[in-house]
């Protein structure tokens, strides 16, 4: 089978050899970043927040003839790259443009939702994924029909699937879903698609279907877990727009396959539905936590795109476009840890992985006890006797010297972990702190005056049953 695979011409994890492969007219190259970044900004303002934060990951974004259409490659280092071709772009123009990035962007989230093997080995369940692809992209992008590429349509054209399987049905006498009915999830086109007695083979439109692009499963996950948390967060805090997307890509996708509803839980998506996650994985304090963080955490949400320099520097494979995004600055969170109790290591490691994932946060890890002492995550937390929350409030507010050293950064939150064993405190801003207190703790923050942000954790069991 590897015999008959397709090899490129160049590496494509190389951008610099992506770059200067068989390079397109100057004029085509700069036309092709202009009409990029246009298509980026529009998914930024207004179309699909799923797409601008899964480009904005994409530090590197390449023109290239090595490629005849678009692909985001994941090189196995956990980095990201858009590469295009710039002639392919051009016959595009920008409307075919924005929806060739909608639909490779979607094509990696539903990568990351549906991992089942026995469905990636079926080239039925690539033609559904084309079908259902291009369906939400149609309606997202409010368009009647697909691009044209020299007056011939680009992709899988949903509703000439649903023609032919209806077609087919009506052969073999059985009844037929009509065409709202058919594309309503991802996987139900699958199943309908099954039905058939000569389902459609996919043939090479898309970038997937005709090439081995590098895209390991773990770098793929890394990346939408990240795309879809900081959605998640925009939901949360009112973006409309990411709401709407991610509700109706969790209508989609949400307890159609037990990957994607445990990837949906994991992330602690039912807030947004004002359900619990079935699978038991996350607790509700943790769906509180983030929507509690996205609130202090509200970055200025503003994306820079250096017009003028970007073709030129994708020409000469360098950083292209996104000089600043995110937050106006980072946001400054710190979390503190009370070793004096126990506090349970998989609610850590959930705090640590949560942290990693928010863009434009710094973090500070503390352990405290009667002291406190900054650490980074994975260094071995010692414990110690006595616990004392007003070293951490003087510690944070810049009073107290550890290791003859004053904390010098304005925090926007504070989590502290605690069993609430101690005297309480009063920062001098209270808002900015949240407390999580482990289960049989004293839950004072709640009853505080002034009142601060405080909700009783558990340790999170990963066997939890349904
Ligand atoms: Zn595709």
């Amino acid at each position: 089978m590897s015999g008959t695979r397709h090899r490129h011409v160049v590496d494509l994890a190389d951008r610099r050899a992506l770059a200067a492969w068989r390079p397109a007219d100057p004029a085509v190259v700069a036309e092709a970043g202009r009409l990029k970044d246009a298509a980026l900004l529009d998914f930024g303002m207004t179309e699909s927040a799923v797409a601008s934060w899964l480009y904005a990951k994409c530090r590197h974004q390449v023109a290239s003839t090595a490629v005849d259409t678009a692909a985001v490659v994941a090189s196995g280092d956990g980095s990201v790259l858009l590469v295009y071709n710039p002639d392919f772009f051009v016959a595009l123009g920008l409307t075919g443009v924005k929806f060739v990035l909608f639909h490779e962007a979607r094509h990696l989230v539903h990568r990351h939702l549906f991992v089942e093997p026995e469905l990636r080995a079926d080239p039925v369940f690539t033609m559904a994924a084309e079908v259902a692809i291009n369906h939400v992209a149609l309606v997202r992008l409010r368009r009647e029909s697909l691009p044209l590429l020299h007056g011939e349509p680009v992709g899988v054209d949903p509703v000439a699937v649903h023609e032919r399987y209806r077609a087919d049905l009506a052969g073999q006498g059985l009844p037929a879903l009509d065409y709202a009915e058919f594309v309503e999830t991802d996987l139900g086109v699958y199943t309908e698609l099954k039905r058939m007695k000569q389902p459609p083979v996919p043939v090479a439109l898309c970038v997937h279907l005709a090439r081995d692009v590098p895209a390991d499963q773990e770098s793929v996950d890394a990346v939408v877990s990240s795309v879809l948390l900081n959605s998640l967060l925009a939901a949360r805090r009112g973006h409309g727009g990411a709401e709407s997307e991610l509700l109706d890509l969790m209508g989609r996708t949400d307890g159609t396959s037990e990957q994607a509803t445990r990837r949906w839980g994991l992330l602690g998506a039912g807030a947004l539905r004002g359900t619990t996650a079935s699978t038991g994985v996350v607790d509700w304090w943790q769906r509180w936590l983030l929507d509690v963080l996205a609130s202090r955490l509200r970055p200025g949400e503003r994306l820079v795109y250096p017009r003028k320099r970007g073709a030129v520097l994708a020409a000469l494979g360098h950083d292209p476009m996104l000089s600043r995004r995110g937050p106006e600055r980072e946001k400054v969170l710190v979390i503190a840890l009370d070793t004096s109790g126990s506090i349970p290591s998989s609610v850590v490691e959930w705090m640590t992985g949560l942290v990693g994932r928010v863009e434009g946060v710094r973090a500070h890890w503390l352990s405290f006890d009667g002291v406190v002492m900054p650490f980074r995550p994975g260094e071995r937390v010692l414990g110690g006797g006595g616990t004392s929350f007003q070293n951490v409030v003087d510690y944070v507010e810049g009073r107290l010297e550890v290791a003859g050293e004053v904390f010098e950064e304005q925090a926007d939150a504070v989590v502290v972990l605690t069993d609430g064993y101690a005297p309480p405190v009063t920062p001098a801003e209270p808002d900015k702190w949240i407390w999580l207190i482990t289960e049989g703790g004293n839950d004072w923050p709640d009853a505080h005056h002034p009142p601060m942000a405080c909700h009783r954790v558990r340790p999170v069991t990963r066997t939890a049953t349904p």
